[in-house]
Protein backbone atom coordinates (compact mmCIF):
# COMPACT_ATOMS: atom_id res chain seq x y z
CA UNK A 1 0.00 0.00 0.00
CA UNK A 2 1.33 3.51 -1.00
CA UNK A 3 1.84 5.59 2.07
CA UNK A 4 -0.57 9.10 2.00
CA UNK A 5 1.27 12.03 0.65
CA UNK A 6 1.29 15.64 1.93
CA UNK A 7 -1.83 17.22 0.41
CA UNK A 8 -2.15 20.68 -0.40
CA UNK A 9 -4.71 20.91 -2.30
CA UNK A 10 -7.41 24.07 -2.77
CA UNK A 11 -10.38 21.80 -2.19
CA UNK A 12 -11.70 19.02 -2.49
CA UNK A 13 -8.75 19.11 0.36
CA UNK A 14 -7.16 16.71 2.96
CA UNK A 15 -8.97 15.82 5.79
CA UNK A 16 -8.10 14.76 9.43
CA UNK A 17 -6.69 11.50 9.08
CA UNK A 18 -8.60 10.44 12.45
CA UNK A 19 -12.03 11.54 10.58
CA UNK A 20 -11.01 9.29 7.65
CA UNK A 21 -10.35 6.33 10.06
CA UNK A 22 -13.27 6.68 11.89
CA UNK A 23 -15.82 6.79 8.83
CA UNK A 24 -13.76 3.68 7.74
CA UNK A 25 -14.26 1.74 10.90
CA UNK A 26 -18.16 2.51 10.13
CA UNK A 27 -18.03 1.79 7.12
CA UNK A 28 -20.19 -1.07 7.03
CA UNK A 29 -21.87 -0.68 10.49
CA UNK A 30 -22.92 2.17 11.69
CA UNK A 31 -23.47 2.81 15.76
CA UNK A 32 -24.35 -1.22 16.04
CA UNK A 33 -26.92 -0.35 13.43
CA UNK A 34 -25.86 -3.24 11.12
CA UNK A 35 -25.93 -0.95 8.47
CA UNK A 36 -23.60 1.51 7.06
CA UNK A 37 -23.93 5.57 7.17
CA UNK A 38 -24.76 5.80 3.32
CA UNK A 39 -27.42 2.87 3.59
CA UNK A 40 -29.57 4.40 6.46
CA UNK A 41 -32.73 6.10 5.79
CA UNK A 42 -32.49 9.97 6.32
CA UNK A 43 -36.00 9.58 8.36
CA UNK A 44 -34.16 7.00 10.83
CA UNK A 45 -33.50 7.72 14.61
CA UNK A 46 -30.33 7.51 13.69
CA UNK A 47 -29.57 9.60 10.97
CA UNK A 48 -31.76 12.46 13.19
CA UNK A 49 -28.82 11.69 15.75
CA UNK A 50 -26.15 11.93 12.84
CA UNK A 51 -28.02 15.62 12.33
CA UNK A 52 -29.08 16.88 15.61
CA UNK A 53 -25.10 16.40 16.49
CA UNK A 54 -23.98 17.96 13.45
CA UNK A 55 -26.07 20.78 14.13
CA UNK A 56 -25.09 21.48 17.98
CA UNK A 57 -21.33 20.84 17.54
CA UNK A 58 -21.82 23.40 14.50
CA UNK A 59 -23.40 25.38 16.75
CA UNK A 60 -21.06 25.17 19.72
CA UNK A 61 -17.84 25.73 17.52
CA UNK A 62 -19.70 28.98 16.18
CA UNK A 63 -21.42 29.76 19.32
CA UNK A 64 -24.40 30.32 17.14
CA UNK A 65 -26.98 32.60 18.10
CA UNK A 66 -30.49 31.18 18.97
CA UNK A 67 -32.15 33.44 16.33
CA UNK A 68 -30.00 31.70 13.51
CA UNK A 69 -31.19 28.67 11.75
CA UNK A 70 -28.52 25.99 10.35
CA UNK A 71 -29.22 23.85 7.21
CA UNK A 72 -27.54 21.62 5.24
CA UNK A 73 -28.06 21.87 1.12
CA UNK A 74 -26.94 20.42 -2.39
CA UNK A 75 -25.58 22.57 -4.84
CA UNK A 76 -22.49 23.67 -3.49
CA UNK A 77 -21.23 26.75 -3.03
CA UNK A 78 -22.33 27.39 -6.82
CA UNK A 79 -25.82 26.78 -5.95
CA UNK A 80 -25.82 29.22 -3.08
CA UNK A 81 -24.75 31.74 -5.73
CA UNK A 82 -28.54 31.46 -7.01
CA UNK A 83 -30.29 30.83 -3.73
CA UNK A 84 -28.77 34.51 -2.21
CA UNK A 85 -30.66 36.19 -4.44
CA UNK A 86 -33.49 33.83 -5.00
CA UNK A 87 -34.29 34.21 -1.19
CA UNK A 88 -33.52 37.85 -0.06
CA UNK A 89 -33.53 39.97 -3.36
CA UNK A 90 -37.29 40.77 -2.44
CA UNK A 91 -36.47 41.71 1.36
CA UNK A 92 -37.07 45.49 -0.26
CA UNK A 93 -38.95 46.25 -3.21
CA UNK A 94 -36.33 47.37 -5.14
CA UNK A 95 -34.80 44.46 -5.56
CA UNK A 96 -31.21 45.08 -5.46
CA UNK A 97 -27.91 44.19 -4.15
CA UNK A 98 -24.45 45.22 -3.16
CA UNK A 99 -22.00 43.06 -4.61
CA UNK A 100 -18.28 43.01 -2.58
CA UNK A 101 -16.35 41.78 -5.93
CA UNK A 102 -12.87 40.68 -4.47
CA UNK A 103 -12.19 37.67 -7.29
CA UNK A 104 -13.22 34.60 -9.24
CA UNK A 105 -15.66 33.65 -6.68
CA UNK A 106 -17.34 36.67 -5.82
CA UNK A 107 -17.39 37.40 -9.73
CA UNK A 108 -19.55 34.70 -10.04
CA UNK A 109 -21.80 35.05 -7.32
CA UNK A 110 -22.81 39.13 -8.43
CA UNK A 111 -23.18 37.74 -12.27
CA UNK A 112 -26.14 35.30 -10.91
CA UNK A 113 -27.44 37.62 -8.96
CA UNK A 114 -28.04 39.83 -11.91
CA UNK A 115 -30.37 37.43 -13.27
CA UNK A 116 -33.15 38.03 -9.69
CA UNK A 117 -32.51 41.66 -9.19
CA UNK A 118 -29.98 44.83 -9.75
CA UNK A 119 -26.52 44.31 -8.74
CA UNK A 120 -24.24 47.35 -7.81
CA UNK A 121 -20.61 46.72 -7.92
CA UNK A 122 -19.62 48.79 -4.74
CA UNK A 123 -15.90 48.86 -5.59
CA UNK A 124 -14.04 49.63 -9.47
CA UNK A 125 -13.20 46.32 -11.16
CA UNK A 126 -9.79 45.45 -10.37
CA UNK A 127 -7.47 44.26 -13.55
CA UNK A 128 -5.98 41.57 -10.84
CA UNK A 129 -7.04 40.95 -7.69
CA UNK A 130 -4.35 41.65 -5.20
CA UNK A 131 -6.07 44.29 -2.53
CA UNK A 132 -9.38 44.78 -1.33
CA UNK A 133 -9.75 48.48 -1.61
CA UNK A 134 -10.47 50.49 1.83
CA UNK A 135 -14.18 50.54 3.43
CA UNK A 136 -14.46 54.50 2.72
CA UNK A 137 -13.78 54.01 -1.43
CA UNK A 138 -17.11 51.65 -0.99
CA UNK A 139 -20.15 52.76 -2.73
CA UNK A 140 -22.90 50.83 -0.67
CA UNK A 141 -26.60 51.52 -1.84
CA UNK A 142 -28.50 51.86 1.78
CA UNK A 143 -31.77 50.41 0.41
CA UNK A 144 -29.28 46.95 -0.80
CA UNK A 145 -31.89 44.02 0.15
CA UNK A 146 -28.44 42.58 1.60
CA UNK A 147 -24.71 43.28 0.96
CA UNK A 148 -22.88 39.91 -0.62
CA UNK A 149 -19.04 38.86 -0.19
CA UNK A 150 -16.36 36.30 -0.37
CA UNK A 151 -14.24 36.06 2.96
CA UNK A 152 -11.55 34.24 1.52
CA UNK A 153 -10.89 34.24 -2.42
CA UNK A 154 -9.38 30.87 -2.87
CA UNK A 155 -8.31 31.36 -6.27
CA UNK A 156 -6.48 34.42 -5.80
CA UNK A 157 -5.93 34.33 -1.99
CA UNK A 158 -7.22 37.52 -0.89
CA UNK A 159 -8.99 37.01 2.31
CA UNK A 160 -10.64 39.75 4.59
CA UNK A 161 -9.26 40.16 7.99
CA UNK A 162 -12.27 42.19 9.21
CA UNK A 163 -16.12 42.02 8.87
CA UNK A 164 -17.47 44.63 6.45
CA UNK A 165 -19.98 47.65 8.25
CA UNK A 166 -22.80 47.51 6.06
CA UNK A 167 -24.90 50.10 8.25
CA UNK A 168 -28.12 47.38 9.24
CA UNK A 169 -27.86 45.79 5.96
CA UNK A 170 -28.06 42.26 5.95
CA UNK A 171 -24.67 40.82 5.18
CA UNK A 172 -24.22 37.54 3.02
CA UNK A 173 -20.77 35.77 3.52
CA UNK A 174 -19.80 33.09 1.42
CA UNK A 175 -16.87 31.30 3.85
CA UNK A 176 -16.55 28.28 1.84
CA UNK A 177 -12.64 28.19 1.72
CA UNK A 178 -11.95 29.81 5.70
CA UNK A 179 -14.70 28.92 7.93
CA UNK A 180 -13.97 27.49 11.01
CA UNK A 181 -10.14 28.38 10.33
CA UNK A 182 -10.96 32.03 12.46
CA UNK A 183 -13.30 33.84 15.16
CA UNK A 184 -16.37 35.08 13.83
CA UNK A 185 -19.42 36.77 15.28
CA UNK A 186 -21.65 35.12 13.89
CA UNK A 187 -24.75 37.92 14.56
CA UNK A 188 -22.62 40.49 12.40
CA UNK A 189 -24.43 38.24 9.77
CA UNK A 190 -27.41 37.72 7.95
CA UNK A 191 -26.33 34.43 5.98
CA UNK A 192 -23.07 32.40 5.88
CA UNK A 193 -22.74 29.67 3.79
CA UNK A 194 -19.93 26.82 3.06
CA UNK A 195 -19.57 24.46 0.79
CA UNK A 196 -17.84 21.51 2.45
CA UNK A 197 -15.28 20.49 0.59
CA UNK A 198 -12.25 22.43 1.81
CA UNK A 199 -12.32 22.66 5.24
CA UNK A 200 -15.38 21.03 6.93
CA UNK A 201 -15.70 17.21 5.07
CA UNK A 202 -16.71 16.07 1.31
CA UNK A 203 -18.16 17.38 -1.65
CA UNK A 204 -22.05 17.16 -1.93
CA UNK A 205 -23.38 19.34 0.93
CA UNK A 206 -23.39 23.03 2.00
CA UNK A 207 -23.47 24.64 5.31
CA UNK A 208 -26.15 27.29 5.41
CA UNK A 209 -26.60 29.89 8.59
CA UNK A 210 -29.12 32.43 7.94
CA UNK A 211 -30.78 34.57 10.56
CA UNK A 212 -34.71 34.01 10.90
CA UNK A 213 -35.85 37.37 10.30
CA UNK A 214 -34.44 36.83 6.86
CA UNK A 215 -36.42 33.74 6.46
CA UNK A 216 -39.93 33.54 4.09
CA UNK A 217 -39.26 36.29 1.29
CA UNK A 218 -38.15 33.84 -1.46
CA UNK A 219 -39.09 34.30 -4.87
CA UNK A 220 -41.90 32.88 -6.24
CA UNK A 221 -40.01 31.18 -8.97
CA UNK A 222 -37.41 30.02 -6.35
CA UNK A 223 -36.87 26.43 -6.65
CA UNK A 224 -38.45 24.32 -4.05
CA UNK A 225 -34.81 22.73 -2.36
CA UNK A 226 -33.08 26.30 -2.44
CA UNK A 227 -36.06 27.89 -0.67
CA UNK A 228 -35.10 28.48 2.73
CA UNK A 229 -38.32 28.77 4.62
CA UNK A 230 -38.93 24.83 3.18
CA UNK A 231 -35.37 23.87 4.02
CA UNK A 232 -35.60 25.34 7.41
CA UNK A 233 -38.86 24.17 8.17
CA UNK A 234 -38.28 20.85 7.18
CA UNK A 235 -34.77 20.49 9.13
CA UNK A 236 -33.28 20.39 6.12
CA UNK A 237 -35.07 17.04 5.54
CA UNK A 238 -37.85 18.51 2.38
CA UNK A 239 -36.15 16.16 0.41
CA UNK A 240 -33.25 13.48 0.85
CA UNK A 241 -30.64 15.18 2.22
CA UNK A 242 -26.51 14.40 1.48
CA UNK A 243 -26.63 12.42 4.27
CA UNK A 244 -22.94 10.55 3.70
CA UNK A 245 -21.96 14.27 3.67
CA UNK A 246 -23.46 15.94 6.75
CA UNK A 247 -22.06 12.15 8.58
CA UNK A 248 -18.50 13.18 7.09
CA UNK A 249 -19.19 17.42 8.62
CA UNK A 250 -20.12 15.97 11.62
CA UNK A 251 -17.07 14.05 12.61
CA UNK A 252 -15.00 16.97 11.53
CA UNK A 253 -16.57 19.26 13.54
CA UNK A 254 -15.91 17.24 16.66
CA UNK A 255 -12.34 16.18 15.39
CA UNK A 256 -12.01 20.34 15.74
CA UNK A 257 -13.93 20.44 19.29
CA UNK A 258 -11.54 17.81 20.31
CA UNK A 259 -8.22 19.29 18.81
CA UNK A 260 -9.62 22.42 20.85
CA UNK A 261 -11.99 24.65 18.81
CA UNK A 262 -11.79 27.50 16.42
CA UNK A 263 -9.41 29.24 18.75
CA UNK A 264 -6.87 26.60 18.64
CA UNK A 265 -7.60 26.05 14.24
CA UNK A 266 -6.82 30.11 14.15
CA UNK A 267 -4.01 30.23 16.13
CA UNK A 268 -2.49 27.24 14.26
CA UNK A 269 -3.60 28.90 10.62
CA UNK A 270 -1.48 31.89 11.48
CA UNK A 271 1.52 29.46 12.77
CA UNK A 272 1.24 27.80 9.30
CA UNK A 273 0.69 30.78 6.73
CA UNK A 274 3.16 32.86 8.88
CA UNK A 275 5.83 29.74 8.09
CA UNK A 276 5.17 30.53 4.68
CA UNK A 277 4.88 34.03 4.10
CA UNK A 278 8.55 34.83 6.14
CA UNK A 279 10.08 32.08 3.84
CA UNK A 280 9.12 34.00 0.76
CA UNK A 281 9.78 37.43 2.43
CA UNK A 282 12.88 36.58 3.63
CA UNK A 283 13.24 35.05 0.07
CA UNK A 284 14.92 38.52 -1.40
CA UNK A 285 12.41 37.87 -4.19
CA UNK A 286 13.03 34.27 -5.31
CA UNK A 287 9.61 33.42 -4.10
CA UNK A 288 6.95 36.27 -4.45
CA UNK A 289 2.79 36.62 -3.41
CA UNK A 290 1.66 39.76 -5.31
CA UNK A 291 -1.32 39.85 -2.48
CA UNK A 292 -1.40 42.95 -0.29
CA UNK A 293 -0.16 42.22 3.09
CA UNK A 294 -3.34 43.42 4.20
CA UNK A 295 -5.46 41.21 2.95
CA UNK A 296 -2.99 37.95 2.73
CA UNK A 297 -5.15 34.71 2.96
CA UNK A 298 -4.15 32.02 5.78
CA UNK A 299 -5.80 29.47 3.94
CA UNK A 300 -4.48 29.87 0.23
CA UNK A 301 -1.25 31.34 -0.66
CA UNK A 302 -0.49 32.25 -4.65
CA UNK A 303 3.46 31.69 -4.81
CA UNK A 304 5.26 33.13 -8.27
CA UNK A 305 9.35 32.17 -8.54
CA UNK A 306 11.88 33.78 -10.24
CA UNK A 307 10.11 37.28 -9.76
CA UNK A 308 6.32 38.41 -9.42
CA UNK A 309 5.52 37.45 -13.14
CA UNK A 310 7.08 34.09 -12.09
CA UNK A 311 9.19 31.65 -14.57
CA UNK A 312 7.51 28.66 -15.91
CA UNK A 313 10.78 26.35 -15.86
CA UNK A 314 11.45 27.09 -12.27
CA UNK A 315 7.87 26.70 -11.10
CA UNK A 316 7.44 23.43 -12.87
CA UNK A 317 10.37 21.87 -11.51
CA UNK A 318 9.33 23.06 -8.35
CA UNK A 319 6.18 21.01 -8.73
CA UNK A 320 8.18 17.53 -9.46
CA UNK A 321 10.29 17.88 -6.68
CA UNK A 322 7.67 18.51 -4.12
CA UNK A 323 5.93 15.69 -5.75
CA UNK A 324 8.68 13.39 -5.64
CA UNK A 325 9.02 14.49 -1.97
CA UNK A 326 5.30 13.70 -1.60
CA UNK A 327 3.74 17.01 -1.23
CA UNK A 328 0.98 16.99 -4.04
CA UNK A 329 -1.53 19.66 -5.33
CA UNK A 330 0.32 22.54 -5.47
CA UNK A 331 -0.06 24.11 -8.89
CA UNK A 332 -1.97 27.90 -8.66
CA UNK A 333 -4.81 28.21 -10.61
CA UNK A 334 -5.01 28.41 -14.43
CA UNK A 335 -5.80 31.63 -14.46
CA UNK A 336 -2.85 32.91 -12.15
CA UNK A 337 -0.35 30.43 -12.76
CA UNK A 338 2.19 29.65 -10.40
CA UNK A 339 1.84 27.80 -7.26
CA UNK A 340 -0.53 27.91 -4.87
CA UNK A 341 -0.46 26.27 -1.09
CA UNK A 342 -3.55 25.62 0.57
CA UNK A 343 -3.57 25.29 4.35
CA UNK A 344 -6.59 24.32 5.48
CA UNK A 345 -7.24 22.77 9.23
CA UNK A 346 -6.34 19.43 8.48
CA UNK A 347 -2.81 20.41 7.35
CA UNK A 348 -0.71 20.15 9.86
CA UNK A 349 2.54 22.32 10.98
CA UNK A 350 4.56 19.22 10.35
CA UNK A 351 2.74 19.21 6.38
CA UNK A 352 3.73 22.88 6.64
CA UNK A 353 7.39 23.12 8.12
CA UNK A 354 8.60 20.05 5.47
CA UNK A 355 7.24 21.87 2.71
CA UNK A 356 9.48 25.23 3.93
CA UNK A 357 12.51 23.18 4.21
CA UNK A 358 11.75 22.22 0.57
CA UNK A 359 11.23 25.73 -0.52
CA UNK A 360 14.27 27.05 1.37
CA UNK A 361 16.43 24.21 -0.31
CA UNK A 362 15.24 24.51 -3.85
CA UNK A 363 15.60 27.88 -3.57
CA UNK A 364 19.20 27.53 -2.64
CA UNK A 365 19.67 25.17 -5.79
CA UNK A 366 18.04 27.12 -7.97
CA UNK A 367 18.94 31.07 -7.63
N1 LIG B 1 -16.89 29.95 -3.26
C1 LIG B 1 -15.58 29.75 -3.00
C2 LIG B 1 -14.86 30.70 -2.09
C3 LIG B 1 -14.92 28.66 -3.57
O1 LIG B 1 -13.63 28.46 -3.32
C4 LIG B 1 -15.64 27.78 -4.40
C5 LIG B 1 -15.03 26.54 -5.01
N2 LIG B 1 -13.70 26.45 -5.11
C6 LIG B 1 -16.98 28.06 -4.66
C7 LIG B 1 -17.58 29.13 -4.05
C8 LIG B 1 -17.78 27.19 -5.58
O2 LIG B 1 -18.10 26.04 -4.90
P1 LIG B 1 -18.71 24.74 -5.58
O3 LIG B 1 -17.65 24.18 -6.46
O4 LIG B 1 -19.03 23.89 -4.39
O5 LIG B 1 -19.91 25.17 -6.33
Amino acid sequence: VMERVINFSPGPAKLPEEVLQEAQKEMLNHDNVGVGVMELSHRSKEFMRILADCENNLRNLLTIPDNYKVVFMQGGGTGQFSAVPLNLMALKPGHKADYIVTGIWSTKAAKEAEKYGAVNRVITKMDKYEVIPKQNEWNLDPDACYVYYCANETVHGVEFSYVPETYGVPLVCDMSSNILSRHVDVSKFGVIYAGAQKNIGCAGVTLVIIREDLIGYALPYCPVVFDYSVQVGNNSLYNTPPTYGIYIMGLVFKWILTAGGVDKMEELSKKKSEAVYDTIDNSKGFYSCNVDESCRSRMNIPVRIGGPGGNDVLEDSFLQGAGKRGMISLKGHRSVGGLRISLYNAVSFEDVDKLVTFMKEFMNENR
